[in-house]
């Protein structure tokens, strides 16, 4: 007996809030991508708000086209550090980092490929605003 893998076809239809086509399950989609690693890094004990772009409230319109930013709120800093995420990839680079991993893993064309997290240190050090003001 041979069983295939169904994946779900992709299911567009107009959005009833701003009449756009929609995915239907993207912005739920979009959305646990990045609030499943920032969990991981709030587990750390990091204080990370996530700021989520301005989007159609029904299909997320907006979600994919828009960066989302992170604030992180340091003890001995009055203000929080905000960067801006280029993809949920940022904050799961940030969680495997706290969570004392050293590899991770680089998806190119559907593949992926282990590699050392050590790589990353320049985008992580972006990423957690420690890098110097010159
Ligand atoms: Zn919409």
């Amino acid at each position: 007996m041979c069983y295939a893998i169904h994946f779900p076809e992709k299911v567009e239809m107009p959005c009833p809030e701003c009449t756009r086509a929609m995915e239907v399950g993207e912005r739920d989609k979009i959305l646990s991508e990045y609030n499943v690693p920032l969990k991981r890094i709030q587990d750390q004990e990091v204080d990370a708000t996530l700021i989520i772009p301005e989007h159609c409230p029904e299909c997320g319109f907006g979600l994919k086209e828009a960066k989302f930013q992170l604030d992180i709120k340091y003890p001995d800093l009055p203000d929080p550090v905000r960067v801006e995420l280029e993809s949920h990839r940022d904050l799961e680079l940030m969680a495997l980092f706290l969570t004392g991993k050293d590899r991770y893993t680089e998806r190119k064309g559907g593949n992926g490929q282990d590699m050392p997290l050590k790589d990353k240190v320049d985008r992580l050090q972006e990423l957690f605003g420690v890098v110097e003001v010159k």
